[in-house]
């Protein structure tokens, strides 16, 4: 893992400058574990053995002061911000384990209308509440434990003016780590083999959709993304990396920063939004590739839907703005946007035989994720969670090979003319 010694060494230098979080519970040893990005998914789940607890929340009060309360098995460190637009307040913690009930968090109430909890990042969980007007933190204190009375968290909002709420905000730390140019080179000279980045949406505080049977998009992404991952490796023709591995929370910029900086050949991110048009449900599998104006109406409600991963998670979009428009990038922009409609065709032709599709199956809009200007990106909605044929197909191990098995004949595809260049090509083409 060329860049797992990168985000070890960025993640050292975000905890040790932090003053967010005085007390992590995990061993050294374990968070170093952590930080490599290989077998993150096992070291996530002893992570969370070790990490604190939260029994239950929920809101009190009304429009006038609204609070907020968790019960927790023993006291944390938390560091409160805000952002606006919409107006969110964040509560950040040590990394958490939520035993909330599958409601937690959908029903408003007061000043807040919803709110949402999750991992944020490695180490580190995350509440944000959204504001339904300007607030501001009157009061937050951790309650101790008393006799039969559990720890808990306690936070007072009252409403501000939108002026003050401005004047007062304070940012949330960020917590994605760079990745930086050195790793890429390393990355690309170990192996001659294309390199795809899987990039599973959604996870941690974002769940993405979540079906009328309670599936979650985040979980159907990885579930997903993992067996697509080692169906590409068991070719032997490819090396394939993720963006995550985990339940774990993953900036759109950074998605797109992972796989720049391994310098991937191609970029595949995956979903399974929900979506209506009109009254009329959608059904089936569609792939999506970056274009300023959206090629209908379905493609800008679903890029809307999945630019807003960042909003809910609580990041400030500031540092997120696109490139500056530049002749050079324009042109690798036109070049990377011939490749990724290759793409995206011919894993619509393949995925056409494997699983109903839906009309027009490539579609385009302004999806943040696929913005790299010099690799070849495409977005593969597998099917809408919002249906509920689809929900229960999204969850089948028999339509999950016969969807990976098609993703990978279109893979073969799209970098035949290469691999027939570097002599790899009498294995591609006997396999099939
Ligand atoms: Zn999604």
């Amino acid at each position: 893992m060329q860049w797992g010694s990168d985000a070890l060494s960025h993640r050292n230098n975000r905890e040790s400058g932090a003053p967010v979080i005085r007390s992590i519970q995990v061993p050294i040893a374990a968070c170093l574990a952590l930080a490599l990005f290989t077998g993150a998914v096992r070291a996530a789940d002893t992570d969370a053995v070790q990490a604190p607890v939260a029994e239950a929340a929920r809101l009190a009060g009304d429009g006038v002061r609204t609070r907020f309360i968790m019960d927790l098995a023993e006291p944390v460190d938390f560091v409160i911000s805000t952002l606006a637009d919409p107006y969110r307040v964040i509560i950040d913690l040590p990394e958490t384990r939520f035993d909330f009930g599958e409601d937690a968090g959908k029903d408003g109430r007061g000043l807040v209308s919803a709110w949402r909890y999750g991992r944020f990042a490695r180490g580190k969980s995350r509440i944000v509440l959204d504001a339904v007007e300007p607030v501001t933190v009157d009061k937050s204190f951790i309650l101790p434990p008393v006799e039969d009375q559990p720890a808990r968290l306690v936070l007072d909002l009252v409403k501000t003016t939108r002026e003050a709420f401005l004047e007062g905000i304070s940012r949330p730390e960020p917590a994605s780590h760079a990745v930086t140019k050195g790793d890429k080179l390393t990355a690309k000279l170990a192996s001659s083999r294309p390199l795809i980045v899987v990039d599973p949406g959604h996870g941690g505080i974002d769940t993405g959709a979540t079906g009328r049977g309670g599936t979650l998009e985040k979980q159907v992404a990885l579930d997903f993304s993992s067996l697509l991952k080692r169906k590409l490796e068991e070719t032997g023709r490819y090396d394939v990396e993720m963006t995550r591995d985990g339940d774990v929370f993953v900036p759109l910029k950074k998605r797109v920063e992972i796989a720049r900086a391994l310098e991937a050949d191609l970029f595949i991110s995956v979903h399974a939004d929900s979506v209506r048009v009109g009254k009329n449900e959608v059904r089936g599998a569609s792939v999506y590739t970056l274009s300023e104006k959206a090629s209908d109406a379905v493609a800008a409600e679903l890029a809307e839907r999945e630019n807003r991963s960042d909003v809910i998670a609580g990041v400030h979009l500031e540092d997120e703005q696109s490139e500056v428009a530049d002749i050079l990038i324009d042109l690798a922009r036109r070049e990377t946007k011939k490749f990724s409609i290759f793409f995206a065709r011919t894993a619509v032709d393949e995925l056409r035989s494997a699983a109903r599709v839906i009309k027009n199956p490539h579609r385009s809009a302004g999806f943040r994720v696929l913005e790299a200007h010099d690799m070849p990106s495409a977005l593969v909605e597998l099917g809408y969670l919002s249906n509920r044929l689809d929900e229960k197909l999204l969850t089948s191990d028999e339509w999950r090979e016969r969807m990976t098995t098609a993703l990978v004949a279109a893979v073969d595809r799209f970098f035949r003319p290469r691999l027939v260049r570097s002599g790899v090509a009498s294995s591609a083409s006997s396999t099939q």
